[in-house]
């Protein structure tokens, strides 16, 4: 069977995530960046500006571009919500650089045919397209993002399908087609062919793909190695690089070393508690960013002795609610306390995550959708003004107790996601 390989691009990632974060730039020419361009919106480029263009150059062209830095966290999260929603129409993603993803379709419209039982689904809307179309849709309603996709039989001809669908657009070539679409690219176009190959590859006249093909292959892998058998076979739209998928996350954890702390000679355990709590909502934060809910609250502790004690418990329902999992988490961390030695290490682990189910918001209560909204309020203050901006529940404990800034509590030994 031919395979369909889908490549997909975000359109001015960067760029496009500050606009996002700040409506009032949408329509506007943005850039993102320090020192040169990394990313700009397509009102920029309009006006001349482009990628990796230093930006005092940019600012000559387009006196009215809006610098900014960019946001790498923010960025991150966009990045998964966007693979979270392809992984949800092809079996096999694979997340590759910033903003590009790679999804196996080999044999996808066929399942799709079958599960769409939906007798009034043309055959329009089963192909390849149609669930290209789809996939724009999804993203651009659940991020705000705009994509462009390339389909093609190999990794190479889909990227450079994508080259031609930018913006927001979708470019297929059909199996069959693949050399007459590859010949007018420059060869720097094609993936592996960097600055000094491309030179190389000038000097002995050959600029195009087309010019490429007449290279002879034993000559390429004299003058570049298994790189250069790479190159032939890429040129002609044969490589057979599988795509491999990237794990997702399976678990969210958090924890520190301290200084043990005692009151009146023994265990400080509301220090403790404050700080499981802090390291809780740091993890049910990261949880909520990703869109998905914990099952599973583990808590473990390391004592001065060397001693690991760890507890996990699975909860009734999956939450992604701070309040819910901390009342679990400390049951656990009390379970955890029951020797009399101090405690110098305290973690947290919200696993067994899955997406939320769509009927789900209508299974809450009124209390549980007042608590979801706090939450969401909760985040946004954060996204704007730092994680240290709001200090929630017993983790208000922590203050005074450790230095804190704007992105939290100052930790001696933070650890990050497993
Ligand atoms: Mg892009």
């Amino acid at each position: 069977m031919d395979r369909r390989i889908l490549h997909v691009d975000i359109d001015a990632f960067l760029a496009s995530v500050e606009q996002l974060r700040d409506p009032a730039l949408i329509g506007r020419p943005v850039a993102v960046g320090t020192g040169v361009v990394a990313s700009r919106s397509y009102e920029a480029k309009a006006r001349g500006v482009h990628t990796a263009m230093p930006l005092h150059e940019a600012r000559r062209r387009c006196p009215e571009l809006i610098v900014r830095e960019g946001d790498a966290r923010l960025c991150e999260r966009y990045r998964q919500r966007v693979a979270e929603i392809v992984r949800r129409f092809a079996p096999v993603v694979e997340v590759c650089s910033l903003d590009d993803f790679y999804a196996d379709l080999t044999g996808v419209p066929l399942r799709v045919e079958q599960e769409l039982e939906d007798a009034t689904a043309t055959a329009g809307e089963r192909s390849l397209q149609g669930l290209c179309r789809q996939l724009r849709a999804a993203v651009r309603a659940e991020t705000g993002l705009s994509i462009a996709q390339g389909l093609g039989s190999s990794r190479t001809v889909a990227r450079l399908a994508t080259t031609k669908a930018k913006p927001g657009g979708i470019c297929e070539v059909a199996p069959g087609g693949e050399t007459t679409f590859l010949a007018d690219f420059p060869v720097e176009a094609v993936p592996g062919i960097g600055p000094k190959t491309a030179a190389w590859l000038q000097q002995v006249g050959v600029t195009t793909v087309q010019q490429l093909w007449v290279v002879d292959r034993e000559l390429l892998r004299q003058s570049f190695g298994a790189r250069g058998d790479e190159l032939w076979l890429r040129c002609r739209g044969l490589d057979d690089a599988p795509v491999r998928a990237t794990p997702t996350l399976h678990s969210i954890s958090r924890e520190t070393s301290f200084e043990p702390r005692t009151d009146f000679g023994s265990q400080s355990t509301a220090f403790l508690r404050a700080m499981l709590a802090y390291l809780l909502d740091r993890a049910s934060s990261e949880l909520r960013a990703q869109r998905l809910l914990a099952r599973t609250v583990q808590v473990r502790v390391r004592h001065t002795d060397g001693g690991l004690g760890e507890r996990s418990r699975t909860l009734g329902e999956p939450t992604d609610r701070t309040d819910v999992c901390m009342v679990v988490a400390g049951e656990l961390l009390d379970e955890l306390l029951q020797r009399r030695v101090l405690v110098r290490l305290v973690g947290v682990t919200l696993a067994s995550l899955q997406p939320p189910r769509a009927v789900q918001g209508s299974l809450f209560g009124d209390d549980g959708k007042a608590r979801h909204q706090l939450f969401a309020a909760v985040d946004a203050v954060r996204a704007r003004h730092g994680f240290g901006a709001l200090v929630v529940g017993a983790a208000a404990g922590l203050l005074g107790q450790l230095p804190a800034g704007k992105h939290g509590f100052r930790l001696r030994t933070p650890s990050l996601t497993k």
